[in-house]
């Protein structure tokens, strides 16, 4: 029931009291996104201030906008990565914070094959915890009587490892899972999920998987929402589904934890929840035991009333295979975040992926936005001077996020490009459009146009008489785990048996080590395939691209296609298909 109007809120009438003051201070946030800003580029200037980093831009002490942004130049990662190295190595200077360094985040996104490595400060779980205390109060303003049952989310840790001088480097998500703000969180009606934090501390994705599972079955009459962070990871969680349902089904028919699940804390927290139910067994045979598995997602967990899943960016593309299992459920995109930074929220979280906005917090970070335009912005120093404030973004136009954290990095490049939609009071909001360079992405692998190139390059040293004279790609969703596509045009001799196999495999070496991790330790992504296509294929696309306006002149092949008559035509083109016959080689510990 909606509280005292007193406390009602601009954004709906709040649920319940603790709703109704995270509501007001998305408000306040909002209503005063400039001066908040302002105070939060100076508290970080000002904490900052004797770190070698800013120092050597000589500041002098001054934490005004001004001053900042005449002096503090525009930065990649790359600019970095010596400073950061020197941090991993076991300098305990204040190099970028002045708040002692707590651990390495691990982003998805890579430079030089390896996860770039994000020094965090122990503070900034703090305000990644403000950020997620404010998801279910928007949500409960859209969907009622979330408090009377439960969700069943699919959350995973990932291998953690230690940087020389000792320091744990992980990705975000596994630091918070694994930080007691998650661990020790106090009860919360609207926020109680059927996964016991035991399966989803478990470091083997089996083990955790298999648990979850089981508990989201165990509990389906109360499941309210289905959700992961990610859509590939729900969709994971039905491949799983598909090929465990016979276990499951006869653990509870027997009130028994198969026996693959060995984890000590897990099997004694099992003996709470596990209970012989032949009848809900019966029933999760005769529903997975059929072909179709339409809407297998309601037919489960009837109550459901939406997926929270990420759908924006590069998860758009999962978006019909989720509406074939869940019947169109809606699809809640609740935030957008990094391991830099958490950004905001979507105050309308039931809204359709295609009109999904976030709202950037003012209160998380100092941000600034880079007109978004290819050519103007190779030059950093030029492309600085046209970074524009939160406030004084203008609605239609794109930008590449920019952003200044309490943590250390000044104005960094997120690589996102984001298009302002509106404003909420005086906070804009953002569509994600994409993630700068990303030309292929199955689940949180990025894989860009120079890698793929490299990877080509490096298969095709183990073709002998023939030649790759052609290439494009595509990353296939159609079945799960989805996998990469690499079409090919050869020249000279067929190879011999084995060898385009093994081609697949080189490429898949070459790849990132977020792709290989994806591939051997989550099994999120397939074996690539190389598909071979005739000869002439690629002059067929040229022809087919300036039929359609494209000039001669500055025609280029695509590195990577998803247009459907293309796709057909290159389809109908192949002579043969191969894929990776094992996997590459991949290990937590980081090449330097
Ligand atoms: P990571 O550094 O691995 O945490 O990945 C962060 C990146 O994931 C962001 O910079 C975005 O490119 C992407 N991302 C995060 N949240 C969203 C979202 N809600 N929609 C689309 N992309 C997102």
């Amino acid at each position: 029931m909606a509280v005292d109007s007193i406390l009602s809120s601009p954004l709906g009438p709040p649920a319940c009291e603790k709703d109704a003051k995270a509501l007001q201070f998305i408000e306040e946030m909002t209503r005063n996104a400039d001066s908040v800003q302002e105070n939060v580029l100076a508290q970080i200037l000002a904490r900052n201030a004797d770190t070698e980093y800013l120092k050597s831009f000589n500041l002098d002490g001054a934490t005004d906008r001004h001053t900042f942004k005449s002096k503090i130049p525009m930065v990649t990662y790359e600019d970095l990565h010596p400073l950061i190295q020197r941090i991993a190595d076991g300098d305990r200077s204040q190099i970028l914070s002045s708040h002692p360094v707590s651990e390495f985040l691990t982003s998805s996104g890579t430079s030089a094959g390896e996860r770039k490595l994000m020094p965090t400060i122990k503070e900034e779980l703090d305000r990644r915890q403000l950020l997620y205390s404010l998801l279910m109060p928007v949500m409960n303003l859209y969907v009622s009587g979330l408090d009377k049952g439960k969700g069943l989310y699919f959350l995973f840790i990932k291998s953690e490892t230690k940087t020389p001088s000792g320091l744990v480097a992980r990705p975000v998500l596994t630091s918070y899972y694994k930080s007691d703000h998650f661990k020790t969180r106090p009860h919360d009606p609207y926020n109680v999920y059927t996964s016991p934090n035991e399966a989803i501390l478990c470091p083997d994705s089996f083990q955790s998987m298999y648990t979850q599972m089981l508990c989201g079955l165990y509990d389906r009459h109360q499941v309210l929402r289905v959700g992961a962070v990610f859509a590939s990871g729900l969709l994971r969680a039905i491949r799983f589904l598909q090929l465990n349902w016979k276990q499951l089904a006869d653990d509870i028919r027997a009130g028994s934890l198969n026996p693959k699940v060995t984890d000590p804390s897990i099997r004694h927290c099992m003996t709470r929840i596990l209970r012989p139910d032949p009848e809900l067994a019966d029933f999760i045979v005769s529903e997975c035991s059929e072909d179709n598995w339409e809407r297998i997602i309601t037919r489960i967990w009837p109550n459901t009333k939406y997926l929270d899943v990420i759908v924006t960016g590069a998860m758009a593309q999962y978006i019909p295979t989720l509406d074939y299992y869940s019947g169109g459920l809606p699809k809640a995109c609740t935030m957008y975040a990094s391991s830099e930074c958490y950004f905001g929220l979507n105050l309308n979280p039931m809204c359709n992926p295609s009109e999904v906005s976030y709202t950037i917090m003012p209160n998380m970070a100092y941000f600034e936005f880079l007109p978004h335009d290819n050519n103007k912005n190779k030059n950093c120093s030029a492309a600085a001077a046209r970074l524009v404030d939160l406030a004084d973004v203008e609605v239609g136009r794109e930008y590449e996020l920019v952003i200044t954290t309490y943590a250390g990095l000044s104005r960094y490049r997120v690589g996102d490009i984001l298009r302002v939609t509106g404003f909420h009071n005086e906070a804009p909001q953002f569509q994600f459009v994409r993630r700068k360079n990303v030309l292929l992405s199955i689940d949180s692998d990025k894989t860009d146009e120079a890698e793929l190139q490299a990877a080509v390059e490096r298969a095709s040293r183990l073709l002998n008489t023939t030649s790759v004279v052609e290439y494009t790609s595509y990353a296939d969703t159609a079945t799960i785990p989805g996998h990469y596509v690499v079409y090919w045009e050869l020249l000279g001799r067929a190879p011999e048996a084995g060898v385009l196999e093994r081609c697949c495999l080189e490429m898949e070496e070459a790849m990132n080590s977020v792709y290989r991790q994806c591939r051997v330790a989550d099994g999120s992504i397939g074996p690539l395939e190389i598909r071979v296509v005739r000869n002439g294929t690629f002059e067929e696309l040229m022809d087919y691209a300036i039929s359609r306006g494209a000039s001669i002149n500055q025609y280029k092949v695509p590195r990577c296609v998803s247009f459907t008559p293309i796709m057909e035509l290159l389809d109908s083109r192949v002579v043969s298909t191969h894929f990776s016959l094992s996997l590459p080689h991949w290990g937590p510990h980081r090449r330097r």
